[in-house]
């Protein structure tokens, strides 16, 4: 099937049953969101998330990189959905399933494992005394691999806090609505991807002549690139600046909106090894939230690392400890985190973030179930007439979307 692998699985955390289904046929062809499919297995089920690619996630369409976390509820859609930017949803497409289902809580905490046409939940224990950082590194020392993408939730998480958040790898930035203490409430401590498979394409030429055609339009029509700075005043600051080491963009994006910052050692180093791990930002609200506080930006970084490891929401952790009165500084930041808290969600739309990259939530919703980056597909704006030819080249037919 073009584009999709037609495929979806289905856990049952607490048993460990894993079963498959196909998807329909015209699944990539119908017009329908690939949302619209994956709720209507959600909710033949009692309590469910998903975790899913977009139609077109790994196509060489521009910041075709996006997949999602599903869950079903009231709430407005934009807030049942989770982006995943980064790799992870490319890898999750290649692994061979376009969807994954979890359902249930596992007995004790473990990892979702898919690769390569096989999915599974593997009990990993002694893996919860870590935090996110070595939780990631613990799933790709154990399955000897370093390009595994991790989703991966911190001690904050396993407590199933409201502002717990899902970190991709390392980074954070993509949950704002606790899809973390989803992951924690099931005793699932990370889903890790690694697709070592191939995207079908009816024409690979003409897809590939058609998306570079798309890609310089792009560019002619985003001016200079500058990383995290192109997109947020709060990152062009000199004090930021000072940090910034290089500039990394998510799979097929020509515009990145990630910077990697050094705060110990020099940034003007180029080497990529190193002791100090860095910290790769583009949590938007974040940095525009602790440079409002007049936090330094050594401070700043310190402090999205921590929340980071920790797997909470840095704006609700800073606004939790602006409210004690007794001012925002890493020590106090730290503290909280240690003490699991509390920090009320935010209960405020964040310019900046991924689901307000779009005036309406619905285009946000529409522009991730296709696979699309929103935050790159609101700059370039979002028409899918732009689309139609790169997307006709790949399926073999007339573009549905
Ligand atoms: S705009 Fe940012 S988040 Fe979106 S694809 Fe590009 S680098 Fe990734």
């Amino acid at each position: 099937m073009p584009l999709v692998n037609g495929r979806y699985a289905v856990i049952d955390l607490a048993s460990g049953d894993v079963s498959e289904d196909d998807l329909p046929e015209d699944y990539a062809l119908s017009g329908a969101t690939v949302l619209d499919r994956v709720d209507e297995v959600l909710r033949g089920r009692k309590d469910a998330i998903a975790i899913g690619s977009g139609v077109l996630t790994a196509s060489l369409i521009p910041a075709a990189c996006a997949g999602f976390v599903r869950r079903l509820g009231v709430s407005p859609s934009a807030d049942r959905i989770c982006p995943l930017t980064g790799n992870t949803g490319v890898e999750m497409k290649l692994s061979g399933f376009d969807f994954i289902v979890l359902e249930n809580a596992a007995e004790e905490p473990g990892y979702l494992w898919v690769r390569d046409g096989i999915a599974e939940f593997v009990p990993s224990p002694d893996m919860s005394g870590r935090d996110s950082w070595g939780r990631t590194d613990a799933i790709r020392s154990e399955q000897g691999d370093r390009r595994i993408q991790v989703i991966s939730t911190g001690p904050w998480a396993d407590e199933a806090l409201p502002t717990s958040q899902l970190v991709m790898n390392y980074w954070g930035g993509e949950d704002r609505n606790g899809f973390a203490a989803e992951f924690g409430k099931r005793n699932l401590l990370a889903a890790a991807f690694r697709g070592m498979g191939e995207l079908e394409l009816d024409d690979p030429e003409g897809h590939f002549d058609s998306s570079n055609e798309l890609q310089k339009v792009h560019i002619s029509l985003l001016g200079r690139s500058d990383g995290l700075a192109a997109f947020s005043e709060a990152a062009s600051g000199e004090d930021l600046v000072g940090l910034r080491h290089r500039d990394v963009a998510c799979f097929g994006c020509p515009f990145p909106c990630r910077t990697f910052y050094k705060t110990a050692e020099d940034p003007k180093t180029m080497k990529l090894e190193g002791t100090e791990p860095g910290y790769l930002a583009y949590d938007i609200p974040a940095v525009e939230r602790m440079t409002a506080l007049g936090l330094s930006s050594r401070d700043l970084i310190s402090i999205m690392v921590k929340c980071a490891r920790n797997g909470a929401e840095p704006v609700s952790v800073v606004d939790s400890v602006e409210s004690h009165g007794s001012g925002v500084d890493l020590a106090a930041v730290e503290s909280l985190l240690e003490s699991r808290g509390p920090a009320p969600p935010v209960g405020r739309t964040l310019p900046g973030a991924f689901s307000t990259s779009f005036a309406d939530p619905e285009s946000f919703v529409h522009c991730l179930s296709l696979g699309l980056c929103p935050r790159y597909w609101a700059r370039v704006g979002f028409d899918l007439g732009s689309l139609s030819v790169a997307v006709e080249r790949a399926l073999g037919t007339e573009c549905p979307l």
